[in-house]
């Protein structure tokens, strides 16, 4: 299959041209064609979520084992009726806080839609983006779309056109190209099927927010990592795959920075004596003071938010550059570096160095 890569910004949606190709896009989506779009987290790899047919081939493109659920996305309030089978005054409350937005919201599935969606789960994911180029394929394919994010299974989430091509080439007829996205992390997964928000993954809108708008959120002990959460299942399926993860071996250093840039250096070498490739994951702050074949900044300590958007494009970087043996800083629990530690414990399959 020839992968066809068409670029479409959100002003051009005002266009003859731009809405000429959303209704190309959206009539593959509604013969039950994938096709790859921006969000306003990462990008998606959407299908008729109603169709067993259509969201196997999501599975399919990205080799993404069939008990991982996907997300359905939708652009208007009324679609909710046909996928949710019953949406309490809590989930009620995030929805209208939070959407359209990064939160994706589990709620009980309506009959109608089919378990191949959710993986055999009697719930639903479903989520409302903000992006404008999202939004106005969702409306126009009148359909509420599965979209997991749009890399192989096991791959750092997409967060450009040209990550979904390296990925996708030859597996999907289309992808929009809307630039690089704005958050570059997967929404903040919340459980609603209880009384109380339930965080089954961190993301950009951190649990202080939630709190803010429906009090008593708690978050799922599997997602937090460490020894103890090795033997607990995560409630959202997918968190339990190693995951967002590059090709080179990657391990994460914790400590206090001084000791953690000599640790770092001090391994590097090692590695480089034994001939291997080397790559240095850090921050601003650190950066000027590492030694290694390849080193990146993520970006300052004090902006959590640009260091989750260069996070997976850095990841996705060390694996063209062949890198074989990955050191990243760490990052520290606590609201929206919750996100970022939860998300490079992952990268590092759980490979932590402590000096
Ligand atoms: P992705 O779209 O690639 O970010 O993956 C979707 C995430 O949502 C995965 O971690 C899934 O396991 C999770 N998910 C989807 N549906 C459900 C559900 N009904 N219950 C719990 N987690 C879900
Ligand atoms: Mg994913």
């Amino acid at each position: 299959m020839k992968t066809e890569l068409i670029e479409i910004q959100s002003k051009d949606l005002r266009t003859a041209a731009g809405r000429e190709i959303l209704d190309r896009a959206a009539k593959l989506l509604q013969d039950g064609e994938v096709v790859a779009f921006p969000t306003e987290t990462v990008y998606g790899l959407g299908a008729d979520g109603m169709h067993a047919s259509a969201s196997a081939k999501i599975y399919a493109a990205k080799g993404r084992p069939s008990d991982n659920p996907l997300i359905l996305h939708i652009a208007k309030f009324e679609q909710l009726s046909g996928i949710v089978s019953e949406i309490s005054e809590n989930a009620r409350k995030l929805m209208e806080a939070f959407w359209p937005g990064p939160m994706t919201i589990i709620l009980a599935k309506h009959p109608s839609v089919p378990l191949e969606t959710t993986g055999g789960l009697s719930t639903v994911a479903v989520r409302m983006p903000s992006h404008p180029v999202a939004r106005e394929l969702i409306l126009r394919s009148g359909l509420p779309i599965a979209a997991p994010s749009a890399n192989r299974s096991g791959r750092p989430s997409p967060t450009t056109a040209a990550h979904v091509m390296e990925d996708m080439e030859g597996r999907i007829p289309l992808i929009l190209d809307g630039g690089k996205v704005g958050i570059g992390i997967e929404s903040t997964i919340i459980d609603m099927t209880g009384e109380k928000p339930v965080i089954l993954r961190p993301g950009y809108i951190t649990p202080a927010m939630i709190e803010e708008v429906v009090s008593g959120v708690s978050i799922d002990p599997a997602i937090l990592g460490g020894p103890m959460a090795a033997e607990l299942k995560p409630k959202a399926p997918g968190m339990k795959y190693r995951h967002y993860a590059p090709a080179g071996d990657m391990f994460l250093v914790e400590g206090e920075s001084g000791q953690v840039i000599k640790k770092i250096n001090a391994l590097v070498k090692e590695k480089q004596s034994e001939g291997y490739k080397t790559g240095i994951i850090g921050t601003t702050e650190n950066i000027n003071q590492y030694c290694a074949d390849i080193i990146r900044d993520l970006g300052s300590r004090i902006e959590p938010v640009k260091i989750a958007a260069n996070l997976y494009g850095t990841l996705r970087e060390m694996d063209q550059l062949g890198v074989q043996v990955i050191y990243g800083e760490s990052f520290e629990e606590g609201e929206f570096y919750g996100a970022i530690r939860n998300r490079i414990l992952k990268a590092a399959g759980y490979q932590i160095i402590k000096v």
